[in-house]
Order: structure tokens, then C-alpha cells, then sequence
């Protein structure tokens, strides 16, 4: 191949992707979805809800860190379009207020009402309402309902299709809650013991029986983080504990939780999923595949 047909091939194939991005909007969303979810893991909720009524578009998407989003003119003017706006409350996606305020969408429903809430790590060391409820599937099934609710009010005519689409994927909920429980059984009961790099992952640790012992960014947002003398401490109780693994997600690059895992020699599982789905196809692009490739992770890791 001559340099200039290497070239004008390289043109062709440029030219191929990007019209292939243009035909697929922002990741391959909706222009003008009918609902907007501000997380990855409402929109997967909203879309097992919705099934093909009507379509929904994502803020905060794949592997992106919810807590510090900075919302584009794009994403207000899709939030302003839809006909209901679906986000997670209690200071997770805080950052898109101001966005979902000015963008004139007057429906904001928010799908964690109603859930009980543990309190998690703050930088102040006041105990704060942890946000990633999601984490046990009990809530995620209240998630699923008040989105079914919120849709059913937008599109009434649709109720009886989202009501059974609900149904099922609850069900599903419920059986992936017995495999999860089957996978942390089979850990030895003393290596049950869980480091987390930021506080994401409390509501999994209180449904199955792990035990937290502390976390890299001790805070229930990925904003914080630890002093040296808390690192120092986080690294004594490892040791003391004899903790196998430091557990990692994969929205955040977690430096100071590779040095704390390389100090203690122990492993680290730095690709859990917690604040935000997996990209398709990675098993981890549903809210049931999430849950369960982490519990597979974390068998793996403790056994
Ligand atoms: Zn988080």
C-alpha cells in the first residue's frame, strides 16, 4: 500500500467512526430520551422498567465517578426535554442540583424515597446518610418501584406494561440476592473482612454478613480523603486483622489504595463496580451482573 491510499484509508475510517458517533448521540443514547436517569444504575433500573415504551437517557454513564460530575449544556437540555427526571438524592449526584433546577424540568422524582438508610464515613468523621443503596438489592427493588410509580404518572396509558416489567425484574432481584448469599457463604467466616477504597459498598456488607474494617477515602463520597495518620492506622488494622484484599471501584483510580495494598502485601481487587454500571458487555451492565461479578470478585479475592 502506497503512502497516500494509507492515507486516504485512514481518512475513510476516520470518517466511518464519527458518522457512527453522530448516529449514536453521546454513548450511544437517545437525543431526545422520553426520561432521564442522572446515574448509570437508575437508567439500567428505568430501563428494565420501561422496556421498549419509552426510551432513556443517562447523565452520569459507565465507570464515571457520580459524586464530582460536571454536568454539560447538552445534559441540560436533555434534562429539560424529558418528561421526568430520575435521580438518587441523599448527596449522591448533588453535583447536577443546580443543572436539574435550571434546565425547567418541574417533574424530579427521586427513587431512593422511603429507604432506610445506614449511616457511612464523612471526611468530618460525623456519620452521614450513605447514598449507594443500591448495593442490596432489597432497596434496589424499592428503586424499581418508585420508578415504575413515576413512569406509570408520565405515561399512564403504559402502567399495566411497566407494572409487569417491574415484577419480573424484581424477581430477578430476588434471585440474584440467593446466588450473591450462596457466593459469600462459601468464604471462610474469618476472612469475611472488608477494606474499601472509598465508603461505597456498606449496604452489601450488612446484607451479607462481610465486615467492614475501614476504608482508603474514609467517607461516603470520593471527595475526602484520609490524613496520614488515618492511613497509618488503616494499615495497622489490616495487618492486625490479617484482611486479604483492599477493594477498589472502578469509577475512581485508587493510588493511595495500590500503595496501602503494596505496604501490607496484600491483594487488591481494584475493578469493583460501585457507583456506576460497567460498559456493555463487560457482565457488570446490569444492576443484577453488577452485584453479582462483584460478589464473584470478592469470593475470589477472601477465599
Ligand atoms: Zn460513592
Amino acid at each position: 500500500m502506497s503512502r497516500s491510499t494509507l492515507r486516504s484509508f485512514t481518512l475513510l475510517a476516520l470518517a466511518a467512526t464519527t458518522a457512527l458517533a453522530v448516529a449514536c448521540g453521546t454513548g450511544g443514547q437517545p437525543a431526545r430520551p422520553d426520561v432521564v436517569a442522572t446515574t448509570s444504575i437508575i437508567a439500567t433500573l428505568t430501563k428494565a422498567v420501561a422496556g421498549n415504551e419509552v426510551t432513556v437517557g443517562t447523565i452520569v454513564g459507565p465507570g464515571i465517578d457520580p459524586h464530582e460530575y460536571e454536568a454539560s449544556a447538552d445534559d441540560a437540555a436533555r434534562i429539560g426535554n424529558a418528561r421526568v427526571l430520575l435521580r438518587n438524592g441523599i448527596g449522591l449526584d448533588a453535583s447536577l442540583d443546580r443543572v436539574i433546577a435550571s434546565s425547567g424540568q418541574k417533574i424530579v422524582v427521586t427513587v431512593t424515597d422511603g429507604i432506610q438508610l445506614r449511616r457511612g464515613e464523612s471526611e468530618g468523621g460525623k456519620p452521614e446518610d450513605d447514598p449507594h443503596v443500591w448495593h442490596d438489592p432489597r432497596n434496589a427493588k424499592i428503586m424499581v418501584d418508585a420508578i415504575a410509580k413515576a413512569l406509570s404518572t408520565a405515561f399512564p396509558d403504559k402502567a399495566s406494561t411497566f407494572a409487569k416489567n417491574a415484577a419480573a425484574y424484581n424477581g430477578k432481584l430476588d434471585s440474584t440476592d440467593a446466588e450473591i448469599r450462596r457466593l459469600i457463604e462459601g468464604i471462610p467466616a474469618a476472612n469475611r473482612k472488608m477494606v474499601t477504597n472509598h465508603d461505597a459498598f456498606g449496604y452489601f456488607i450488612a446484607r451479607y454478613g462481610l465486615t467492614y474494617v475501614g476504608a482508603v477515602i474514609p467517607s461516603v463520597s470520593t471527595a475526602g480523603e484520609a490524613s496520614a495518620k488515618q492511613l497509618a492506622e488503616l494499615q495497622e488494622t489490616i495487618k492486625r486483622e490479617g484482611v486479604k484484599a483492599i477493594f477498589a471501584e472502578n469509577s475512581v483510580e485508587p493510588k493511595v489504595a495500590r500503595e496501602i495494598a503494596k505496604d501490607t502485601k496484600i491483594t487488591i481487587v481494584d475493578d469493583l463496580y460501585g457507583d456506576s454500571l460497567g460498559k456493555p458487555g463487560s457482565g457488570a451492565d446490569t444492576l443484577d451482573g453488577m452485584l453479582l461479578t462483584n460478589a464473584r470478585k470478592i469470593a475470589n479475592a477472601l477465599k
